[in-house]
């Protein structure tokens, strides 16, 4: 007999079926044992009667999170047994044969509720189990429904995945790369891609104008709180455009995004307003702006632009960094200032950044497509002709080698998964989180290595 998933045993009443599953809870009143029943599609209760004595005397020893494989009649249930709040509420099967395909320890918590109010520490070390939770589920599959509601969007708008490299090279973004020692060429280093950045502007010199990926990014920042070391990024770049164009893709995709898979929420302005840096910082003190005219309302989404960015800023020593991106070019009026390397505190750069409910979830830019104008925003930073050759000669010839002026965006999958499900963490979206200390309880990592191992790299500790 082929197996039937519960999610669809409701067609399948006064038939016999075969199904798998997880003992989600047993109730055991002697003569007759109830027991729940889920698989990945959903749940369903079952019952185990003495006439069937074999399948019986099995139920009698099962318990929540043993794994079966069950024969079982689908039954109506009679009209006062019906549970309208149940999902399979107004059916129950029969069991008439049941095999034991798994055992199962007593579970380290209960997976029957939200789970918010056991030790996260605990639910991170035994993640498999948690993640068997409703809640998670659905976080999960919803996550994997908005990622792929944008793959299916981009790429019929003739946007092509590329991957990209996760052993690449240090590149300037702002925060601190993690590193891959190289076992063949000992004392050099890999590092981990911050964000596919100068990979997606070198696709750009290769012709492929419309490219996105959903990317991994890593950053070894001092975590706080709600940071992973390793997010997901979707992230894109597209030639021969100016701001106006990105923003409106990017504008389009979210709305039919949220009004495709969240009818329930509504946007509150539309389309998004726009606010410049310097009014936002004045009128809220903040550039992440939280617009929510009502912000009890769990299901409004209050979406925005911040644009007008200053280009760069000063560092605590006081040389010039760049505010967001080294790679972004000036707004049109300013492309002058940046080449004659005058008035730096007043160039404004192409950046928007989008904001909702007053998280930042992405930012991008147009891009300095001519190298000498990537060469003087490193000037501005301090950098010497050496160093801007050995850092970024292959970005400045990639530059002079035809390549046509583009931009792009970035944002960040998980947060903006989190907001969407109103969850109040990352963590909470992402299947095997680290802790907020960096940590991944469940394998235990980061953790020591093999002496042989850290000798092939030639590291001593
Ligand atoms: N690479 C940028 C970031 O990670 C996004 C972009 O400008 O496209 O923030």
């Amino acid at each position: 007999m082929e197996r039937t998933y519960i999610g669809d045993l409701k067609s399948k009443i006064g038939e016999e079926v075969k199904i798998n599953g997880w003992v989600d809870v047993r109730r055991d009143h002697g003569k007759l044992i109830f027991l729940d029943i889920r698989d990945a599609s959903g749940k369903v209760q079952a019952v185990a009667l003495p006439n069937h004595a074999e399948a019986h005397e099995i139920c009698s020893k099962l318990r929540s999170e043993w794994v079966i494989e069950a024969t079982a009649k689908v039954n109506k249930r009679p009209e006062r047994m019906i549970n309208k709040n149940e999902e399979n509420g107004e059916i129950e099967l029969e069991f008439l044969t049941v095999t034991v395909l798994n055992e199962a320890t007593t579970p380290p918590f209960d997976i029957s509720g939200d789970g918010m109010e056991i030790g996260e520490d605990s639910r991170l070390k035994y993640r498999y189990v948690d993640l068997r939770r409703v809640r998670l589920q659905k976080n999960i599959r919803s996550r994997h429904g908005i990622t792929k509601f944008i793959r299916d969007y981009l790429s019929d708008r003739n946007f092509v995945e590329i991957e990209t490299p996760i052993l690449t090279k240090s590149t300037p973004e702002g925060a601190r790369d993690y590193v891959v020692p190289s076992r063949l060429y000992h004392g050099k280093f890999y590092a981990l891609p911050q964000s596919p950045q100068q990979y997606k502007q070198l696709l750009m010199a290769s012709g492929f104008e419309k490219y996105f990926q959903i990317a991994k990014c890593f950053r070894d920042e001092d975590t706080r709180g709600d940071r992973q070391p390793e997010f997901t990024q979707m992230d894109l770049e597209m030639s021969f455009v100016n701001r106006e164009n990105v923003m409106a893709l990017i504008e389009a995709l979210i709305i039919e995004l949220v009004e495709g898979i969240f009818p329930e929420k509504q946007i509150q302005g539309k389309p998004f307003p726009r606010i410049s840096y310097k009014e936002s910082v004045e009128k809220y003190k903040t550039d992440r702006p939280d617009m929510r005219k009502d912000k009890d309302d769990k299901n409004l989404l209050a979406f925005c632009w911040v644009i007008d960015f200053p280009f760069f800023e000063k560092t605590d020593t006081g040389e010039w960094t760049f505010t967001h991106n080294p790679f972004s070019r000036a707004i049109p009026e300013h492309e002058d200032l940046v080449m004659k390397k005058e008035k730096i505190s007043d160039i404004l750069t192409t950046q928007y950044d989008i904001v909702l409910n007053g998280f930042e979830i992405g930012g991008g830019s147009i891009r300095n497509h001519k190298p000498e104008a990537l060469e003087k925003v490193f000037e501005i930073m301090g950098f010497t002709t050496e160093r801007i050759k050995q850092n970024f000669c292959h970005m400045l010839e990639a530059l002079g080698s035809g390549t046509p002026p583009h931009g792009g965006i970035a944002f960040g999958l998980d947060r903006l998964v989190t907001l969407l499900l109103n969850e109040p963490n990352i963590r909470e979206v992402i299947a095997f989180p680290k802790t907020g200390e960096g940590r991944d309880l469940m394998m235990d990592s980061p953790s020591e290595i093999d002496p042989k191992q850290l000798k092939e790299l030639g590291i001593k500790i």
